[in-house]
């Protein structure tokens, strides 16, 4: 496995969209477990393939309890509810803001497997389901912001 380059704000990277994956390959697999270990390093919570400069439809989540999820070519299927929590980025080091995502997210994607797997996240989980999807079509949470806030604000978990 091996650590990546995480692309920050402000690159055109990040503006673009991400491509279906065509085919499960072993390079999409180690892709995967780049992302996760470069995740960890970070102590983010989610990745997207764009972050590490690969424009294919693919993320990996790690949710608070631990558990991973790795989607290829996922796409949101149902939301509901909404709530209003803050967010960072990877790729947007230092900022903080206040968005209003669903407060229920539900996912269909493949797993490394090639099977389709769905998954609904309430809280932070659906956060994430949406901030890193919208990373896949070159979308960034401070597009969504309704505030910023300070770092010494944030609450450490
Ligand atoms: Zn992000």
């Amino acid at each position: 496995m091996a650590i990546l380059r995480i692309v920050k704000d402000g690159d055109p990277m990040l503006r673009k969209v991400s491509r279906p994956v065509e085919e499960i390959t072993p390079r999409i697999l180690t892709l995967l477990d780049d992302m996760t270990e470069t995740m960890h390093k970070a102590n983010g919570c989610g990745l997207a393939a764009v972050q590490v400069g690969v424009l294919r439809r693919v993320v990996v989540i790690e949710d608070g309890d631990g558990r991973l999820y790795e989607l290829i070519n996922p796409r949101i299927v149902a939301y509901a509810g909404e709530q209003e929590e803050c967010e960072g980025c990877l790729s947007i080091p230092g900022v903080w803001g206040i968005t209003r995502r669903p407060s229920a997210v539900t996912v269909r994607a493949l797993d490394r497997n090639g099977n389709e797997v769905e998954y609904t996240g309430h809280g932070l989980l659906a956060r994430a389901f949406c901030h890193e999807l919208d990373h896949l079509d070159g979308k960034l949470f401070t597009d969504c912001m309704i505030r910023r806030v300070r770092a010494d604000e944030v609450e450490t978990e």
